[in-house]
This record gives structure tokens, sequence and C-alpha cells, in this order.
């Protein structure tokens, strides 16, 4: 087992005591894989770790997966509590956590796993445990920083493979196809997902790949990511099919610029909403601020969202080891969209991009 997980252990059972927490209940999930390295599928069965300040964590596990419990080396740091097909799992956990009157519950938990323990410890309250959770995760420790840069790499070397061959008469599909391929050749274990949008499907930003083909002047909006040794990549590119259109030229030029701002704002100590706020000023005083309907960004790591939200409202200062996505847009209904998004994270004194893929604006086939 690698090391750390005791660590984050300790500082997660501390910030739930900080927190006025009784105890955090954590289902199969980025949460229980990042504070245990156990990564079950959650399923109707109910796994949960209980972790409660001052006292040791407790793993409660189906029998039949108490085996696979044990040989993730979870006996190391946790007592592990398993019950049979016909016992209540849920009365065990309430016999854990005992008279706590504030559980903090992980926010993947199934709603039929909550309903059924706030069935049975009908006493406590119920709050979620990414209060807690997502600022721990949110800073990235050496091991997690290489991770996510591996896996931006990959996400580089995607798109320059991916331009090899021409878009131009190309479906959605094809091209979202072609991305999939390419994310696992490289080296991923997973594909995360693959938005290509083309011409006036560029305008929905979450664009499902379809049977459009691509044509000369479009504007394609490529954004894709994989999943390496657990951890996240999510990078997008906009790019010009033959020519740009002058409408193009100058959508693009603001998105570029709003995403260079936001990149400058980024360092500790700023509050994640004036990263957002950089970007989207460039985009207002160009004139398209309605036309930028998304934040700015989110936090990457174990899973492709997390925190911290870049977005008005989030007034919580960065820090270093933080890594979260820059990734304004300006989406013309009808017409073009355009999206430019690198993962970043907060140095000591400023950010660094984890993406290196071309920026300014390409002409491809
Ligand atoms: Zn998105
Ligand atoms: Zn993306
Ligand atoms: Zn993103």
């Amino acid at each position: 087992m690698a090391e750390g997980y005791g660590g984050r252990l300790e500082r997660a059972s501390e910030a739930a005591r900080r927190a006025g927490l009784s105890a955090l209940v954590v289902a199969p999930s980025a949460d229980l894989l990042y504070l245990s390295g156990y990564d079950p599928p959650p399923l109707e069965r109910l796994t949960c770790l209980v972790v409660r300040p001052g006292k040791n964590p407790v793993l409660v596990v189906p029998t039949l997966e108490r085996p696979l419990a044990e040989s993730s080396g979870l006996s190391k740091l946790t007592e592990i509590v398993s019950w049979d097909e016909t016992d209540d799992p849920y009365m065990l956990v309430g016999k854990v956590v005992g008279r706590g009157k504030r559980l903090g519950c992980s926010d993947r938990m199934w709603a039929a796993h909550l309903l059924r323990l706030q069935q049975e410890i009908p006493a406590a309250s119920f709050t979620p445990a990414s209060a807690v959770l997502g600022p721990l995760r949110a800073v990235k420790d050496a091991g997690e920083l290489e991770r996510l840069r591996r896996a931006a790499r990959y996400a580089d070397e995607t798109f320059r493979r991916l331009l090899k061959d021409p878009l131009e008469s190309a479906t959605e599909r094809d091209v979202a196809d072609r991305l999939s391929d390419l994310l696992l050749e490289m080296g991923n274990d997973r594909v995360a997902f693959t938005i290509v949008g083309s011409g006036p499907n560029a305008a929905s930003p979450h664009h499902d790949p379809g049977v459009r083909t691509i044509q000369a002047r479009d504007a394609v909006v490529l954004d894709f990511g994989g999943r390496s040794a657990g951890y996240f990549s999510d990078v997008s590119r906009t790019v010009a099919v033959r020519e740009a259109t002058p409408e193009l030229k100058e959508v693009y030029a603001v998105v570029q610029e709003a995403q260079e701002q936001a990149f400058r704002t980024a360092r500790p100590g700023v509050p994640a909403e004036e990263v957002d706020r950089s970007a989207r000023q460039v985009i207002q005083d160009a004139g398209y601020g309605e036309l930028f309907v998304h934040r700015t960004g989110h936090g990457i790591g174990l899973e492709e969202h997390e925190a911290p939200y870049i977005v008005e409202g989030n007034e919580e200062p960065l820090r270093p080891g933080m890594c979260f996505s820059i990734e304004p847009g300006i989406y013309v209904p009808g017409r073009l969209g355009v999206r430019i998004e690198d993962i970043v994270s907060v140095t000591e004194d400023s950010a660094a991009r984890l993406n290196h893929a071309p920026r300014d604006l390409e002409i491809v086939a």
C-alpha cells in the first residue's frame, strides 16, 4: 500500500473535529480512494468508511468483499467490520457512530444508502462531507501533481496526433472515436470524455458528438480527457478548418486574452472568484458577456470536477498545490463556439500551466 493514507485519514479526522462533526461516513467514491486507496464499485450492498475524531477509522463491508478490502491493505489502516447477507448494515453503522449528532456523508453516497442511514439514526443531522474533504483533496501533494502533469502531457500529445489527419469530411463521431483511441494509445487507463462540436454545434458547450460532417470554415471545439494512474486530464482547443472566418478570429482573440488574464490572476491568496472575474471582465469588455454561459473552471484530480470551483461566489483563497481548469468560452447560438482550456497548478508565488498544446488559433486540414 502506498504511503500517505494514514496521514490523510488523520488530517480528515482532525478536519472533521474542527468542523464539529462526530463522524465522516464515506461511501465508495473518489473520497474513499483518496483516504484509503480502496476503490470498490458502489453497489446496493453498503460499504462505508467511518472516520471519527480521536478514534480509529472503521470500514464497514459486506462479508463477501472482506477479502477484497484485506487484499487492498485496508487492515493496516482501519478496523474492518463485515456484515452478512441477512444483517442490517445501517444498524451496524449506527453502532459505530454512536450517539453522534452531526454526520458528514460523502457526496457520492447513493440516496438509497443515505435514506436508510437517516432512518436508522434519526437523532443525527447529516451534512455533505465535501465541506471537510473538498479542501483536503483540493491541495495536491507532489505525487498527485506528478500524475496530473503526466495526464496533461498525454492529453496534449493526443491533440497533436489528432491533427495529423484531416478533420474536414469526418463526422464529429469519427473525430471523437479517434480522440478515444489516441487517449488510450498514450497510456491512459480510460477515456473520460470526448466533446467534438463543429460549426453551429460548437455553440453548445457540452455538445454530444454526432453525425454532422465537419466542413471548411468550421470552428471545431475539441474538449477531452482521460484518466492516468487515477488522475484526470481535461483540455480544450478550438481549431479552424481550412480557413478562419473574421468572426471566429475576433471571438478567438477575446477568449485567448480572457484565458491569459485569468491565468495571470491565479496565485496564492487570491480568492477563486477573482480568477473567474478576470476572465469574465475581458469577455464583457469585448461585448460578449452574455455568451460566456459557464464558470471559468473547476478543480481536477481523482475526479474530473472537484474543488476548487472557479466561479463567482467562491471566496476560498487559492493555495499552493491547488489544480484547476481555466476554460473561458464564447458561444454564438447557431454559428460558432470557442473555448480554450488548460489545467493549471498554483505554485508558491504564481501558477503554472500543466497543458502546453498550442494556444494560438490553428488552421487545420
Ligand atoms: Zn465542461
Ligand atoms: Zn474540458
Ligand atoms: Zn474542464
